[in-house]
């Protein structure tokens, strides 16, 4: 049987993949193999996915984002799939999950695989749903038997909600908002109806072979996360916690890699707490945030109450940073809320970069304000997070080819343009200092994965068209670097 990422570390074997991502976040590829071989980075390629450009999630690499897909039961067909994860792809996710809870999911899934350059996750408890009439009629081997497929196919890493137990549900008796992990409810609803223990945790030990075949990365999910302030903490999460630093062993034990799942919803100051107490509790396996949001009033707004607590999370230590859009707890996003979500968190994982001194992620930053300093408006717009948010939003009020090398722009205007009165007074006084040398980016050591264009990964595996179903597909859309 092949090796797993894991294995091959653990036997001082660089692969082709480990290198691959040491290019891409500039670091000796001894390094990489390193950090996976500790389990403290995953890099999430199931052999299967032949499409794939390597990444790597850890805390000592640029921190990633992950954005969530997928149909529901009143959209959306294959084309618009795609569209979406091109849409995912092209504003700088790092990885998708496809959470599909429609129809078709077979080829929804295939054909995700088949077209991204970026690791593509599933939750293998939602298709379990849609196999039966009621959750309690899922069992033990329709579990496995999803689980194996969903790795044939191709997926990189999966949501296995093991770590919920029995004995855990009456922990979360006294919460304001109970359970709120789609997940995490199924199957408290099925150990409710049965009397018996979570399958996934039972099979635990089974998933983690298949894994290993496959090499499917662990997302260990945190099915008893904190739906609000008031449950942030408590006992219920802890106990959860700690169920998946004991799954995250027995998963390095069988050779397979993990990355765990956390909350939610936590205030502010409790935020670096958890981050630090996941790292203790699960050895340092990465750690996968959603969010967090840090105040429950704002919905409408809660790619920002995310986006907060996901910046002071990443700066914590937090590996991975799955996005949160502004229709969250309101509804299903469209493509504009996945734009929104993504500069949200790209914004976030930038930010903790650059406050835990990621080598060379400032550089971006500096370039950005030599070319702001300079009024050279083009690369200004060029090197911003959403360029063609930057452009339009200039030009509604400057459209002209001249204003793109004025000396100001309608917020402040001509007169009161302060960069503008700045230059004037040092150049009237003779002690201008000229910007002599702009941040070379090329030369910077930051990672691709953190410099602009966001999204830039390589698509020569992506196939230009793809059999599903016995239908041909070739939308163009689905390339992620246009
Ligand atoms: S007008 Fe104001 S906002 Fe615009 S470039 Fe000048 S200082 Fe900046």
């Amino acid at each position: 049987m092949a090796s797993t990422q894991l294995q091959h570390a653990r036997a001082g074997t660089v692969t082709p993949a480990m290198k691959r991502v040491a290019a891409r976040e500039n670091r000796d590829p001894e390094f990489v193999r390193e950090q996976v071989a500790e389990g403290q980075a995953v890099v999430p390629a199931n052999r299967n996915h032949d499409s794939l450009d390597p990444m790597v999630i850890g805390r000592e690499f640029a921190t990633k984002v992950n954005a969530n897909i997928g149909n529901s039961e009143t959209t959306s067909d294959l084309t618009e799939e795609l569209e979406k994860l091109h849409t995912a792809v092209h504003y700088g996710a790092d990885t998708v999950m496809d959470l599909s809870t429609g129809s078709n999911l077979d080829e929804i899934r295939e054909a995700n695989v088949a077209y991204s350059p970026v690791p593509i996750g599933t939750v293998p408890i939602y298709e379990a749903v849609k196999r039966v009439d009621s959750p309690e009629d899922i069992t033990r081997d329709l579990l496995l038997d999803i689980i194996e497929k969903q790795a044939e196919q191709g997926v990189d890493y999966m949501t296995i909600h093991a770590g919920v137990l029995m004995e855990h549900l009456p922990l979360t008796d006294g919460r304001k908002t109970g359970i709120v992990s789609r997940g995490g409810s199924i199957l408290a609803q099925w150990m409710e109806e049965h009397g018996e223990q979570n399958p996934l945790y039972v099979a635990f030990e089974d998933i983690c072979d298949i894994f290993a075949e496959h090499d499917v990365t662990f997302s260990l999910g945190d099915g008893l996360r904190p739906g609000c302030l008031a449950d942030a903490g408590d006992d219920a999460q802890f106990a959860e916690l700690d169920t998946l630093g004991e799954l995250t062993r027995t998963a390095w034990d069988h050779g397979v890699q993990v990355m765990v799942e956390g909350p939610g919803h936590v205030p502010m100051d409790q935020i670096a707490e958890n981050v630090e107490r996941q790292r203790e509790v699960c050895d340092g396996a990465p750690f996968y945030v959603l969010g967090p949001l840090v105040t429950d009033v704002a919905p409408g707004y809660d790619h920002i109450t995310s986006a907060i607590g996901a910046t002071e999370a990443g700066r914590a230590g937090a590996a991975m940073l799955c996005y949160v859009t502004p229709k969250e707890h309101l509804g299903l996003p469209d493509r504009e809320d996945v734009r929104e979500g993504l500069a949200a968190y790209r914004i976030a994982a930038h930010a903790a970069d650059v406050a835990n001194d990621l080598p060379g992620a400032r550089d971006w930053d500096d370039a950005l304000s030599e070319a702001r300093y300079e009024f050279d408006w083009a690369r200004q717009f060029d090197l911003a997070l959403d360029p063609e948010r930057a452009r339009s939003y200039h030009d509604q009020t400057l459209p002209g080819d001249n204003y793109k090398e004025a000396r100001f722009c309608s917020m402040c205007g001509v007169e009161f343009c302060s960069m503008r009165i700045d230059q004037d007074a040092r150049e009237a006084d003779g002690e201008m200092e000229t910007i002599e040398s702009a941040t070379d980016l090329d030369a910077s050591p930051a990672a691709d994965a953190n410099l602009p264009p966001v999204g830039a990964h390589d698509t020569d595996r992506v196939p230009d068209e793809i059999e599903i179903g016995g239908v041909t597909f070739t939308p163009e859309s689905a390339h992620g670097d246009d």
